[in-house]
């Protein structure tokens, strides 16, 4: 997680350990039970970690969520059946609905019509078996949020920290302000 409890990414147990002995990351919760050896030292495997200085994610990713943008980015097309429209007929959609985590970010958005919007609902492209024309990046990042979800559910102790449900207001008001 980032230091502001903002979940990021999985990473494989020695690179955690790597993080924490480094004093990159500080360590939230442990793997109980689990442990890893080098040939002088024992270690307890983390399950959570926090890094300690904020990596603005938000400057790294597209910071573009203005809707006039991300329309111009994917050329007035819905990403779902293709058809070119204006900005008065096409609808911004949450790859991952903001329901289940989806945020308020460029890679998560995508230009869909009006029909498709509606038919997807509250569901990934996936699950409405609806494939996204272009931009794997924003569909990687649906990808990932929701591998996190699934393996929160093998990992209770995950659960507070990713079911954040204001996460996306905070964001935003912090945006604007
Ligand atoms: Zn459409």
């Amino acid at each position: 997680m980032n230091a502001t409890y903002e979940p990021l990414s999985v990473v494989t147990a020695p690179k955690a350990l790597t993080l924490v002995w480094r004093q990159v990351a500080e360590v939230l919760e442990l793997d109980k039970g689990n442990i890893l050896r080098s040939p002088r030292f024992v270690f307890d495997v983390p399950s959570v970690i926090r890094l300690t200085h904020y990596i603005d994610i938000r400057s790294r990713q597209n910071r573009v969520t203005n809707r006039h943008r991300i329309l111009s980015r994917d050329h007035y097309r819905c990403q779902y059946c293709g058809l070119k429209g204006t900005v008065f007929d096409l609808t911004l959609d949450h790859i991952l609905p903001r329901s289940r985590g989806g945020r308020t970010l460029a890679e998560n958005l995508v230009t869909a019509c009006k029909d498709c919007n509606n038919r997807k609902g509250n569901r990934t492209p996936e699950e409405a078996r609806m494939p996204l024309l272009t931009n794997p990046s924003a569909l990687y990042y649906g990808l990932e949020r929701l591998a996190l979800q699934r393996s929160a559910d093998a990992r209770p102790e995950w659960r507070k920290y990713l079911f954040l449900d204001h996460a996306d207001e905070i964001e935003e008001s912090v945006s604007t302000g």
